[in-house]
């Protein structure tokens, strides 16, 4: 059948009614927010092309009724939110069936095309992952641990620990570079000034909040290292600002996460990432103290550093392929500042 048939078909399986009640987010039956969010996004979206195959259609769509009824009986009329999101996952979207929140897929996108990596994914026939794009981890574990086991050889263990942790977080790439032989670019910061991205005097993540190039040149020569790492998303298409907003926010969500787990174990690190802060709805900026000073990842391109040259020194791509954007962040950290466990 056609992908845009089996866009109709999946969205007429929902009255005026049910589709209002989305809307305003108040369904009768249970619906996640993500699946919320997938079904009104698949009304918006008009650019299906291809054929899907009609029994691969049909036979996901029984297996997931069948596992609905039997582990979910008690709650029928919220079944037909859950297949219909397996369906327009699958076969239109070309994701994987749960969000990553749920099951910590990892990507990996290159020249434009995805691919995912499930950790929760079950082997064997009969489970819905037999229908899921997502790919075993196995092939992707092994040549993270391959290039970890290298890193820890020729840089040692302190670079072992943030490569491994900027994988576990969802990062696709990283490279490792001496500080001393970073630059810090005056029109880097100057264009910031121009305020193209709109963070400039915005937040305490930006200039002039992380202060003058000079000063945020000594803070990066503190350290010893900087483990660039890096996220490519693959949008509808490349002018799709809310795609390019919700990516960053995944992108920002995964710093974070990389920073909950490196800071107790290392003596000390500073990360930055893509761009300023849009953490809270209202940034204190600058009359009040940061809301979260512990977990503030000042902006990379802020500290001065043209990202294209950074990615090229580490050997890293700096752009993914068509209809994608690639986000940059960085870890500073000391190699003999791996703690031990105990401490
Ligand atoms: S492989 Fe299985 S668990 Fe992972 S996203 Fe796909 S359906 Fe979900
Ligand atoms: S965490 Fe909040 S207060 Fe702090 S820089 Fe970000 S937006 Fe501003």
């Amino acid at each position: 059948m056609k992908k845009s048939e089996l866009q109709k078909a999946i969205l007429s399986a929902f009255t005026q009614e049910e589709w209002a009640a989305l809307e305003e987010g108040r369904p009768k039956a249970p619906v996640s927010p993500f699946n919320r969010e997938t079904l009104l996004d698949l009304r918006e979206r008009e650019d299906f092309p291809g054929e899907a195959a009609d029994e691969r259609v049909r036979a996901l769509r029984e297996t997931v009724d069948g596992y609905l009824r039997r582990y979910w009986p008690e709650e029928p009329g919220a079944h037909k939110y859950v297949t219909a999101v397996c369906l327009a996952m699958t076969f239109l979207f070309e994701k994987p069936m749960h969000p990553p929140e749920k099951v910590h897929y990892h990507s990996l996108v290159r020249d434009g095309k995805a691919r995912y990596f499930c950790p929760a994914r079950e082997p064997g026939e009969g489970s819905v992952c037999e229908f899921c794009l997502s790919e075993p981890m196995g092939e992707l574990e092994s040549r993270r641990e391959a290039l970890i086991s290298e890193t820890a050889r020729a840089q040692g263990e302190a670079s072992a620990l943030v490569q491994r942790e900027v994988f576990r977080a969802g990062f696709q790439d990283s490279g490792i570079l001496e500080t001393g032989a970073l630059s810090f670019h005056r029109e880097v910061r100057d264009t910031c000034a121009g305020n193209r991205c709109r963070g400039y005097d915005r937040s305490w993540a930006c200039p002039p909040a992380v202060g003058s190039l000079e000063e945020c040149r000594d803070r990066v020569l503190g350290y010893e290292k900087l483990q660039l790492f890096s996220k490519a998303y693959l949008l509808p298409d490349s002018l799709d600002f809310s795609a390019v907003g919700k990516a960053m926010g995944d992108f920002k969500e995964c710093a974070r996460a990389l920073g909950r787990q490196l800071r107790p174990r290392l003596s000390r690190l500073l990360i930055l990432s893509n761009e300023g802060c849009m953490r809270c709805n209202t940034c204190t900026w600058p009359e009040e103290a940061c809301r979260f000073p512990e977990e503030l990842q000042p902006s990379i391109e802020g500290f001065g550093f043209l990202v294209s040259e950074l990615a090229k020194q580490a050997g890293i791509p700096y752009m993914n392929g068509k209809s994608t954007v690639t986000f940059f962040g960085a870890v500073l950290y000391n190699e003999n500042g791996r703690l031990s466990e105990e401490e």
